[in-house]
């Protein structure tokens, strides 16, 4: 559950719990997490965002086959749980969904990237903002609406390949109109957080020199705003929520949730069904809001004891606040990041580069982003294996909850073989992008949980 923040690119790929790698929504959803199977939540932004590209961890990544050898992995104190735990069919199956989804997703990941550069380091998007006029504002629009429709444009094609690889293994439930209409959705959210964004920087640096001083107070406080307001106003766009009905499975999540101290407003159900065959569950919301959702897939697939161990998983992070301080990170995070890009975005080769006279023109929005891009793909790795030791804490804190690790197993059984995700992934991927730990280290961990007498 860790998550980047989009600045100045405008888009936080969906890393963070789950969010994994959703691939590129809009803005990240902070509190969605997977308690997913694989690497990394299938959820990625799912709940919130269009599902990107690939949806397992496992599938997020990529690299090549050599590095897929199982046998390198035992290092990670992995190796012992899974060879018996999956048949040898369940791994070849996964692995063909990697071998398939992975190159398309690493296109999607590094075509965005390579259009922020070759625009932002040339005269190119100077250019393409020009465009739109001689004015200031309509520069900024200019700027706000090439970056967050031209990127997205490029990325669609992998989107598009991702989810036909991934119904192929049976992953998705939503027809092409849907799909569409999530791009949409994202875009709705995505450009005009932009435009704000953009007008705040250019204003600031229009007005004075330590514009990036209070830019980087902007970007820290709209982190804390986003991750408030996420669970509240984005989710809903995407997903449909009804309170699950009453009976023993929701009187039996909300004794849980009392047995670990936390005080719950509601459990409710998402229409996740509609989109996926992804199982996840999430807690979100602060205090007086605060609620546990739970996928419609969940219910209808696992024994109640296994819902009972996903959200107990859940409870972890709630009882870790690893949402307030993961916010707290990112705002810190986000603040570091433009000192930094400011830095970049005023040197003058850069800006020759560019062929902008100076960072207050607008025009220099795209070097921005990409200065931007640059800094979120070398940030990711940092941020995934902070979240994996964040997800290792949870799946300790749920196995200490609820006394149950053979129900761990099951269910991490069951939330890999839905996600179609490997046991065991290349260690590369794995160190890269995976936001979760590997499902063999997850069942290791469960297995060598001490019972009680
Ligand atoms: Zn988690």
């Amino acid at each position: 559950m860790t998550r980047e923040d989009g600045e100045g690119a405008g888009r936080g790929d969906g890393r963070g719990d789950g969010q994994g790698d959703g691939g590129a929504d809009a803005a990240d959803v902070p509190a969605a997490d997977s308690a997913g199977g694989s690497t990394d939540g299938s959820a990625g932004g799912s709940v919130v965002g269009p599902a990107g590209v690939p949806v397992d961890g496992s599938a997020g990544a990529s690299a090549d086959d050599r590095a897929a050898d199982p046998a390198d992995d035992s290092a990670a104190g992995s190796a012992e749980g899974s060879p018996a735990d999956f048949t040898a069919e369940e791994v070849a199956r996964a692995r063909a969904l990697r071998r398939a989804a992975v190159p398309v997703a690493l296109g999607g990941r590094a075509a965005s990237p390579a259009l922020l550069l070759a625009l932002g380091l040339t005269h190119g998007g100077a250019w393409l903002v020009g465009a739109f006029g001689n004015g200031w504002a309509v520069r900024v629009v200019g700027a706000a609406v090439t970056l967050a429709v031209l990127p997205l444009l490029l990325g669609l094609p992998f989107a598009a390949r991702g989810r036909v690889v991934r119904a192929r293994f049976g992953l998705v439930t939503q027809g092409w109109a849907g799909w569409a209409a999530d791009q949409a959705r994202g875009l709705a959210i995505s450009l005009p957080l932009l435009t704000g964004a953009l007008f705040g920087v250019y204003a600031l640096a229009g007005t004075t020199r330590r514009w990036w001083a209070w830019a980087a107070l902007g970007a820290a406080a709209v982190t804390v705003v986003l991750s408030f307001l996420a669970p509240l106003v984005f989710e809903p766009v995407f997903n449909r929520f009804t309170p699950m009905a009453p009976g023993p499975p929701r009187d039996a999540l909300l004794a849980l949730a009392a047995r670990d101290g936390v005080a719950v407003r509601d459990v409710l159900v998402a229409d996740a069904s509609r989109r996926t065959t992804a199982l996840n569950a999430y807690v979100s919301g602060f205090g007086r809001t605060r609620r546990i959702v739970v996928y419609d897939t969940l219910l209808t697939t696992a024994e109640p004891r296994e819902v009972e161990l996903v959200v107990a998983h859940e409870l972890g992070h709630v009882v870790h606040r690893d949402v307030p301080r993961g916010t707290a990170l990112g705002a810190l995070g986000s603040a570091a990041g433009v000192c930094v890009l400011a830095a970049l975005v005023t040197w003058q080769p850069l800006l020759d580069l560019a062929g902008v006279p100076r960072f207050a023109d607008p025009r220099s929005a795209w070097l921005l982003a990409a200065a931007a891009a640059l800094g979120g793909a070398v940030a990711g790795p940092f941020g995934a294996a902070l979240s994996r030791r964040v997800e290792t804490r949870a799946d300790r804190h749920a196995l200490a909850l609820t006394s149950a690790p053979a129900s761990f197993i099951a269910m991490q059984r069951r939330l890999t073989l839905a996600n179609v995700a490997e046991p065991d992934p290349p260690r590369l991927l794995h160190l890269l992008w995976g936001t979760h730990p590997t499902p063999a280290a997850r069942i290791a961990l469960a297995r060598a949980w001490p019972t009680k007498p």
